[in-house]
């Protein structure tokens, strides 16, 4: 999951992590005023709210004098569509903006803690010359990169904070302060459970203080069971067909296509996936029901899938390994009572008790299309659908 700059910037202000004074994030412009009053005395910054870098260069970020020139920027950026290089040619749309107090800058440095996979460990990724993107200065200008792995349970230790901070060349006074900065990120980051915190630009004020300008926390999901607070956050990237999909445990992400997909493991619905690409259609969704789906949850995954008008026809493609056909089909077949399904629908079943799941799925007198190989199922979905 990830956190919006203003939710990063929260956890931040609770670790000691020193951030701008802030008016908070704000949905409408007439909280605008309020907004001001809390940041303090302007200048301010407004700062789109989207799950993507870039927003600098691409007018998601912008200085106001006056009061009078914040109100035409959120006016404008609240509902505009951001397109930076992370966005994809679409953009996205601006719900939120942040009001800070704007800092002076002086100098912009990099710092985030990552996952060093290969280490197993977090490891810091710092560089004095920050504000570019870091990717940019890996490829152009690797030795500007410094790297410091943390023991886990240690956690940062003083003198790898202060050789980061003598590298970063951090103003001496500053030093106690940039040992404890540092600290509090790596325990945002284990705390969390993140795969990255980073702070881009991390800067130097005029007046020689640090502050975390800019907030990136991205969490691992497979924790949010010991995250309570990240669980209840709403994850604005989620559709409501996601959210829903999510809370009764199966993995849905809604495409452009047509046709519904239902299928049991990620790898069995990447291939489906590719199968309707390559009959010539398109899939509406990538919905993966689980290991050990039960009837409920095929119910569910109907109703998710019957919500998008655009579903012309739905392909239930399901491997019966630890799971029996014979109960998957049971599982379908109790669904289809309780719901109606008003498109065509192709089953394919493979697997322990192929036979029995077939039988079962034949002898319902449902309407319905039986496949058996993935392929036929794909190219049968396909021309239900009317792509073909
Ligand atoms: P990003 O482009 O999405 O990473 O957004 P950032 O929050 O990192 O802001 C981009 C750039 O805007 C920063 O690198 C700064 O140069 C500039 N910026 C952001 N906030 C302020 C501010 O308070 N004062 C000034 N002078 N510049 C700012
Ligand atoms: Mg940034």
């Amino acid at each position: 999951m990830k956190l919006l700059e203003f939710q990063g910037k929260d956890v931040f202000r609770r670790y000691g992590i020193p951030v701008p004074p802030t008016g908070g994030a704000i949905q409408k412009p007439a909280q605008l005023p309020a907004a001001l009053k809390r940041a303090g005395k302007g200048p301010w910054v407004i700062k789109a709210q989207v799950l993507a870098g870039g927003r600098g260069k691409a007018g998601g970020v912008k200085l106001a004098k006056t009061p009078k020139e914040a109100s035409e920027i959120v006016k404008n950026m609240l509902g505009m569509r951001l397109i930076t290089p992370q966005t994809g040619e679409k953009g996205i749309k601006v719900g939120t903006v942040l009001v800070d107090k704007a800092s002076d800058i002086a100098r912009e440095i990099y710092f985030s803690v990552v996952l060093d996979r290969k280490l197993g460990c977090p490891t810091i990724i710092a560089s004095a010359e920050g504000g570019v993107e870091i990717e940019h200065l890996a490829h152009h200008k690797p030795e500007a990169i410094l790297r410091e792995a943390v023991d886990p349970v240690a956690g940062l230790k003083g003198y790898q904070a202060r050789r980061l901070a003598f590298a970063l060349k951090i103003p001496t006074p500053q030093l106690g302060v940039f040992v404890k900065m540092a600290t509090a990120l790596v325990k945002v980051f284990m705390d969390l459970d993140a795969n990255l915190v980073e702070v881009n630009p991390l800067i130097v004020t005029a007046k020689g203080e640090l502050v975390a300008l800019d907030a990136k926390v991205t969490t691992d999901d497979n924790a949010l069971f010991r995250q309570k607070e990240l669980a209840d956050m709403t994850d604005i990237e989620a559709t409501p067909a996601e959210k829903e999909a999510k809370k009764v445990g199966i993995s849905f992400v809604g495409l452009d296509g047509t046709i519904g997909c239902m299928v049991n493991g990620a790898g069995l619905a990447m291939a489906t996936m590719d199968s309707v690409h390559l009959a010539g259609g398109s899939p509406a969704n990538f919905l993966d029901v689980g290991g050990g789906a039960n009837a409920e949850q095929v119910t569910r995954a109907f109703q998710i899938i019957m919500k998008d008008k655009k579903v012309k026809a739905v392909l239930i493609n399901i491997f019966g390994g630890i799971m029996r056909c014979d109960t998957i089909a049971e599982g379908v077949l109790a669904a289809l009572k309780k719901i109606k399904l008003n498109v065509p629908l192709v089953v394919r079943l493979e697997g322990t008790n192929v036979k029995e799941g077939r039988a079962l799925l034949q002898k319902s007198g449902l309407k319905m299309t039986v496949a058996d190989s993935l392929w036929d199922a794909a190219q049968k979905a396909v021309a239900a659908a009317g792509e073909n």
